[in-house]
């Protein structure tokens, strides 16, 4: 028994029964509950029928894209973490799914100890953002971030924002003035150093921008320090 698991519920979409059983093998070793799939339609009907406390996305399927799942499920519930699964290595390609809401990738061949790391460091990040209390509600300049409720409000206006993009304005709000380069927001917000990831930033920063800025293109919050990085405006 694994107690920093306590039996959280896992669904996993994956049409390659082996790679399906092993992981489940190995997280169901930790005392995760796992449900698995190997039909992309029918993981997409369970990812928004109950709630999971994380979602392991396939994006090679058949009949459906993953993209296609990940995307609906972010527009029903913005908070469900989801990690990527795929063979597709390419920039463009995990790029575009950090881009559309997931809150991490991971390319195939993976280790399982490195699935299990990803797993365990967005649970962790969830679970910490849940022990917050009311009294941690923040207000930066219009912005009111409750991290308890995972709610978002600028100027009254209530803003949907992925868990993802929650941290990196939290992060942001805690510091407001100060700049960040990207490699300090990559290990502050994402917990990795890994230099591949920086262009991840960059399109979470536009994507939170397009939520909350009157005019994306010029940006009143999140605000670009040209060469160094990226600023709250306080
Ligand atoms: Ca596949």
């Amino acid at each position: 028994m694994n107690a920093e698991c306590n039996g959280k519920s896992i669904l996993f979409v994956e049409d390659e029964q082996e790679i399906a059983d092993i992981v489940t093998l190995h997280l169901g070793d930790l005392n995760y509950q796992i449900t698995h799939t190997t039909d992309g339609i029918k993981g997409l009907t369970l990812a928004l029928k109950d709630s999971w406390d994380l979602i392991l996305l396939d994006l090679t399927l058949p009949k459906i894209d993953g993209l296609d799942i990940c995307k609906q499920v972010r527009e029903s519930n913005p908070a469900t973490p989801i990690i990527l699964v795929s063979a597709r290595s390419g920039e463009e390609e995990r790029v575009l799914g950090l881009d559309i809401g997931a809150d991490d990738y991971i390319t195939k061949p993976f280790s399982i100890d490195e699935l299990i790391a990803r797993v365990k460091a967005v649970l962790r990040r969830v679970d910490a953002l849940q022990g917050l209390t009311p009294a941690d509600v923040i207000t930066v300049n219009g912005i009111v971030l409750d991290p308890a409720r995972h709610t978002v409000t600028v100027s009254g206006r209530a803003v949907n924002l992925t868990a993802r993009e929650f941290d990196l304005l939290l992060h942001f709000a805690k510091s407001p003035g100060q700049v960040f380069n990207r490699s300090e927001i990559l290990e502050n917000v994402w917990g990795t150093r890994h230099d591949g990831y920086l262009h991840t930033v960059n399109s979470h920063i536009n994507r939170l921008r397009s939520k909350i800025e009157c005019d994306p293109a010029k940006p009143a919050y999140i605000q670009t320090v040209w060469g160094v990085g990226y600023k709250l405006a306080s």
